[in-house]
């Protein structure tokens, strides 16, 4: 037993909860999500988030007069009800902002996504005429031997040749993922395109074969003015009028018998809290939660989840003593002399991001925990940030007048070539617990957008609903912590 587990066992407190509280582990978009459809249900909720702020990976940080997202956060989707989930519970209070785009390719800005002509300039007539070579062969070669895909490499150089996968591809994956692209699982690419993905851009450029209308091509997002966490801040405030969403409480025990999970034990300040439970949803990293379980799983299950890993992310803001930098969305920059991956500035999504005659730079880097750029103090991040800025000719040194680094742990689920004999591992113990539910980008280690996520916690709310026979218990829920 760790000391931490003595400690608690002294000054441990219970939780007054509701009887039948559904217990959601994790205020980010996916857990509020699935608290606010429940609560509307009038089931009894509670949601633990262990931050000082709800929203997870899609709150918007305040910094003076200063707002920003953790990497611009544009909503879009394509399920008419999540896109009118969201539009309701901004209380028809968003922007619909047009998205432009420029990505820095050998030297020069070009139109992202790529249009024909300014990618033609940017390779030259000699690379295309091989590109294109190169896209033939591969399209040759198939017609013998069926592709088999196992990395985003082999993928990508399939379906779009050497020569675009060494141009568009490979600076940039390497880059986000942090290792080679023949260890990234082809499933990230192949099943979903976009983001941080260029090919699909020179793709529709040049060949314009898939007649798709792709989901990072598309060219309006709505945003609310005050930045994406006012999402996850009405979803709070919505859930909080019957029930209670707790900050700054930290999940770090899963207490389970006979795979029922009958508490999780929580830390808020000094205090640890025992809170009980019917139905138990997760949002957390799915890593963690595991290593949570008590007792603990079985020793491959410990190990198959140490092998899971995510891409965690440093993002740092740039305050400007200028009126705007540039008119874009995003910038996006591949290549590996700039350690930044890409850049926005907040204001071009919604003029309330900044004060007048001021504005900011919010620039994102890749990177794992513990290595060199996430251990780098803030005042070198800042530095190394305004010298690259500078050196791209964006902004003078000048005008730089303050800075705010926040780093975000377990931005991405990291899936490399072999992860699913580890995750399914994973998931095939967790199923066994029959009021366990998990959700959420983070927590069901999916590469999941917006959309995905809170519709992953409307599902998992609407099918814990369809389950249960509850006799709800009305009284107000008092929670002292
Ligand atoms: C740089 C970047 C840019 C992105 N841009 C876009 C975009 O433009 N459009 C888009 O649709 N999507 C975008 N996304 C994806 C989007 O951020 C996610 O889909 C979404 O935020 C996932 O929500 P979630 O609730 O599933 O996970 P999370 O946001 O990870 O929520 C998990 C929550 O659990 C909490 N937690 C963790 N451990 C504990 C614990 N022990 N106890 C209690 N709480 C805990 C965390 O603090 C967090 O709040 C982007 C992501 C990144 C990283």
């Amino acid at each position: 037993m760790s000391s931490y587990h003595k400690k608690s066992l002294r000054i441990l407190k219970t939780l007054p909860t509701r009887e039948n509280t559904c217990v959601v582990l994790g205020g980010g978009l996916a857990g509020l999500s699935a608290g606010f459809r429940l609560a509307k249900s009038d089931k009894p909720v509670v949601v633990l988030e262990s931050d000082s702020e709800v929203g997870g990976l899609s709150r918007t940080v305040h910094h003076g007069e200063f707002s920003f997202d953790l990497g611009g956060h544009r909503f879009h989707t394509k399920n008419t009800e999540t896109e009118q989930f969201v539009k309701d519970i901004l209380y028809g209070n968003y922007l619909t902002v047009p998205r432009k785009s420029k990505i820095f390719l050998q030297n020069s800005f070009f139109d992202y996504p790529l249009k024909p002509s300014n990618a033609l300039q940017g390779m030259g007539i000699p690379t295309t005429i091989r590109a294109l070579f190169d896209y033939g062969l591969e399209k040759t070669k198939n017609l013998f031997s069926p592709p088999k895909y196992v990395s985003l490499e082999d993928w990508v150089v399939n379906n779009f040749g050497r020569t675009m996968f060494n141009l568009y591809f490979k600076e940039y994956s390497e880059k986000v993922w942090g290792i080679d692209c023949s260890r990234i699982s082809e499933e990230w690419v192949s099943k979903r395109i976009e983001g941080l993905s260029l090919g699909v851009a020179v793709k529709n450029a040049f060949f314009k074969f898939s007649g798709q209308k792709v989901n990072s091509l598309i060219n309006r997002f709505i945003y609310p003015p005050e930045g994406i966490g006012r999402i996850s801040d009405n979803l709070k405030g919505e859930i909080d009028k019957d029930n209670s969403v707790l900050t700054n409480t930290r999940v770090f025990q899963v207490n389970h018998n006979n795979f029922t999970i009958n508490s999780v034990i929580a830390k808020n300040c000094e205090q640890l809290y025992d809170v009980k439970g019917r139905e138990f949803l997760t949002s957390i990293p799915l890593t963690n939660l595991v290593r949570m379980m008590n007792p603990s799983p079985p020793e491959y299950i410990l190990d198959a989840a140490s092998k899971l890993r995510y891409r965690d992310l440093v993002v740092v803001t740039i305050m400007l003593n200028r009126e705007s930098v540039t008119d874009l969305t995003w910038m996006y920059l591949p290549g590996r002399d700039i350690p930044l991956g890409r850049i926005h500035e907040p204001k071009n999504w919604s003029a309330s991001m900044a004060p007048e005659g001021k504005t900011h730079i919010v620039a994102e880097y890749f990177c794992f925990q513990g290595d060199s750029i996430w251990n780098q103090n803030n005042e070198d991040l800042t530095s190394l940030t305004v010298k690259h800025l500078v050196k791209l000719g964006l902004i003078k040194e000048s005008e730089v007048f303050d800075s705010c680094v926040y780093r975000a742990p377990k931005a991405y689920p990291l899936l490399e070539v072999g992860y699913e004999k580890h995750y399914s591992q994973l998931l095939e113990y967790l199923d066994k617990f029959t009021n366990l539910h998990i959700l959420g980008r983070t927590g069901m280690f999916k590469y999941l957008n917006m959309d995905r996520a809170i519709e992953s916690g409307i599902e998992t709310a609407n099918a814990i609903l369809s389950n249960s026979e509850w006799e709800t218990e009305r009284e107000a829920l008092p929670v002292g912590a």
